[in-house]
């Protein structure tokens, strides 16, 4: 059985996210979604905040489970017996901060191996940063983000979700 490990702030969760979690789970028997703790860059959400809007976003997916995790990947890869780090590749930016933490994870658990996912076309330019900004300025998120992130991010900017129910 591959069990295989995809961590991640989701500060919030994107359909960028979903669609690599989704296309990964079928790759895989078993599919951990991490919810890293302690992003070095500020979060808008809490982690409780960020798990919940994590298992909302997935409900339905049989092989995946999501779990916080507060320590280093390589050690939460051996907790839960994984063998593979799934990430998500957008622009060549991504590709050589993703290439220097696969070596980094594996001069520390030599074996492990990291696979990383082409975004799909359609998401390629989904990054929570950009999403957080575009809902703080009253921009139309719903396309971008499952349900349950919107409806929290329409509670956090309450200025976007008046903005939105005026135009419709
Ligand atoms: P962090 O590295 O802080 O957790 P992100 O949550 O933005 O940052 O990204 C986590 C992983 O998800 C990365 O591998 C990233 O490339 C991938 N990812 C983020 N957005 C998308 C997207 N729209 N399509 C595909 N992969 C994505």
């Amino acid at each position: 059985m591959t069990v295989a490990v995809l961590p991640a702030s989701f500060d919030p969760i994107t359909r960028g996210h979903v669609d690599i979690i989704m296309r990964a789970s079928g790759l895989f028997d078993r599919l951990v979604v991490a919810v890293w703790a302690r992003p070095k860059k500020n979060v808008l959400f809490s982690l409780e905040d960020r798990v919940d809007m994590v298992q909302e976003s997935l409900a339905g997916l049989n092989n995946v489970e999501v779990r916080a995790f507060d320590c280093l990947l390589v050690d939460l890869v051996r907790e839960i017996d994984a063998t593979v780090v799934v990430r998500g590749l957008r622009w060549v930016s991504d590709f050589e901060f993703e290439f220097q933490q696969a070596s980094a994870n594996r001069k520390m658990l030599p074996g492990l191996e990291t696979v990383c996912l082409f975004a799909s076309t359609d998401y390629v330019f989904f990054s929570s940063s950009i999403i957080k900004e575009i809902a703080e300025n009253a921009g139309d998120i719903s396309s971008m983000v499952p349900e349950p992130v919107e409806r929290r991010l329409n509670e956090r900017f309450p200025a976007r979700a008046a903005t939105t129910s005026a135009g419709r």
